[in-house]
C-alpha cells in the first residue's frame, strides 16, 4: 500500500535533538502478516521515551535505524486484521508508527478501545491510557504511599507526573510537586490541588534541596521521579529514613546532557532508601483494575488531565522537541 506519510530518522542526534534529525517521507506499508493488524492512525502519542531509541545503543528496546520510521503509541482504526482478537473497524491502541498508518503486532501495550468507555477518545491516550496507567502503577505498586505521608513528584506538571500527584492526593497524602516555571508551579496548586509546588528552574542542587526541605517540613517519604539528574540529587537530601523512590523516567538525561556529578548518593546508604525502577508493560495483568479506578476518579472530578493536542503529521516533530524544552502543556498528542 502506498501513500503512507511517516516520520523517519535521518541523523542520530548527538546532543539536543533537532528538527533536522527527522523528515516526513512517503513510505509504503505491507499487508498484515499472520497475527498482525493494519491500522489507520487517528491520534499519535508523542512520548519523551522515544528519545532513548534515537542513539545507536540498544536500551530496553532496539534503536531506530537511520531512514526508518519512528515507532510510538498510536490510537487508530483497524483496516485489516489477521488477529482473531481484533476486527475491522475496531479502535485500538498499540505500538505503531509515527505516520498515517501502522502495522501492529498486538502485545502487552495493545488493546481494544471501546469509545463508550471513555469521556473523549483522546483520554484513551492520556489519563485512561499509558500516562494514567504509568502514574497509577508507579505510585501505588512501587512508591506505595500511606495516608498522611509526604510524597514528592518531579515533572509534576507533565502527563504522568500530574496524574501521579493527584492519585497521591486521593490517597490522603501531603503532595509536593516540582516543575519548571512559575506558570506550571501555580498550575500544580490551582488546578491539580497539590499542597505545595516548587519551580526548579535556575536553582542549584543545594538551593533546590533547601526548597524541597521548606516545602516538606516532615521530610519526603516517597519520591515519584520522572526527571533524574540534579532534581533526583536534590531530593535525595530530603528523603526520610526508609524512604521509597519510584524511578519512572530520567528525562533530564534523554536529550544529550552529560549526567551531573551526583552529590547526595550516600543518602541512599545512610537513610536506607529503596530505589525501584519500573516499566509499565510489566504490570499488564493489573491494567483493568487501574483503568476501573482511574475512570471512577475522572468521573468524580478527582483527577484533571491536560492534553496538548496539535493537528496534522507535520506537528509531530515540533511537538516532540517541545517535550525537552518544557513547552508542552499537558500530554503531547498529534491528531491526524
Ligand atoms: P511530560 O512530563 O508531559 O513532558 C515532559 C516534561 O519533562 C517537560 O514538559 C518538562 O517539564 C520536563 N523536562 C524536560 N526536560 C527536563 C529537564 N532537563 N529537567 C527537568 N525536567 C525536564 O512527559 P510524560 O510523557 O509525562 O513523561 C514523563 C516521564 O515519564 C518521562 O521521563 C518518561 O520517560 C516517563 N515514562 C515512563 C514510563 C515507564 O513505563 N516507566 C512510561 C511512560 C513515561 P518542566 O517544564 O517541568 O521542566
Amino acid at each position: 500500500m502506498a501513500g503512507n506519510r511517516q516520520v523517519v530518522l535521518t541523523a542520530r542526534p548527538t546532543g539536543k535533538v533537532q528538527a533536522s534529525d527527522f523528515a516526513i517521507v512517503d513510505g509504503t506499508i505491507r499487508s498484515p502478516g499472520d497475527g498482525q493488524l493494519l491500522v489507520e492512525n487517528l491520534y499519535l502519542s508523542i512520548d519523551p521515551g522515544v528519545r532513548n531509541l534515537l542513539g545507536a545503543e540498544t536500551g530496553y528496546l532496539p534503536p531506530v535505524a537511520i531512514g526508518a520510521a519512528l515507532a510510538g503509541t498510536i490510537l487508530g482504526r483497524v483496516l485489516e486484521s489477521r488477529n482473531e482478537r481484533f476486527g475491522v473497524g475496531n479502535l485500538v491502541i498499540g505500538r505503531g508508527t509515527i505516520g498515517e498508518f501502522s502495522l501492529i503486532t498486538p502485545d502487552a501495550l495493545c488493546w481494544k478501545v471501546d469509545p463508550a468507555r471513555y469521556p473523549t477518545l483522546s483520554s484513551a491516550l492520556t489519563v485512561l491510557g499509558v500516562p494514567g496507567l504509568t502514574a497509577y502503577m508507579g505510585l501505588l505498586e512501587v512508591a506505595r504511599p500511606r495516608a498522611g505521608e509526604t510524597i514528592l513528584v518531579s515533572g509534576a506538571a507533565g502527563a504522568v507526573g500530574s496524574i501521579a500527584s493527584q492519585i497521591a492526593k486521593i490517597k490522603d497524602c501531603r503532595v509536593v510537586g516540582i516543575a519548571g516555571g512559575e506558570a506550571k508551579r501555580r498550575l500544580l496548586i490551582d488546578e491539580f490541588g497539590l499542597d505545595a509546588a516548587i519551580d526548579y528552574k535556575g536553582l542549584s542542587v543545594a538551593e533546590l534541596s533547601a526548597a524541597i526541605g521548606n516545602a516538606c517540613p516532615a521530610g519526603v517519604d516517597a519520591l515519584f521521579d520522572n526527571v533524574g539528574g540534579s532534581v533526583l540529587d536534590a531530593a535525595l537530601g530530603q528523603m526520610n529514613r526508609g524512604g521509597r523512590i519510584a524511578a519512572c523516567g530520567m528525562i533530564s538525561q534523554y536529550d544529550g546532557s552529560p549526567p551531573p556529578q551526583m552529590q547526595n548518593l550516600f543518602h541512599i546508604v545512610s537513610k536506607a532508601l529503596k530505589i525501584e525502577g519500573f516499566l509499565l508493560f510489566d504490570f499488564v495483568s493489573q491494567y483493568e483494575r487501574a483503568l476501573t479506578d482511574l475512570t471512577e476518579w475522572v468521573s468524580q472530578d478527582k483527577i484533571h488531565c491536560r492534553e496538548d493536542i496539535a493537528d496534522g503529521l507535520a506537528q509531530a516533530i515540533p511537538m516532540f522537541l517541545k517535550l525537552f524544552d518544557g513547552e508542552n502543556r499537558g500530554k503531547a498528542i498529534v491528531k491526524l
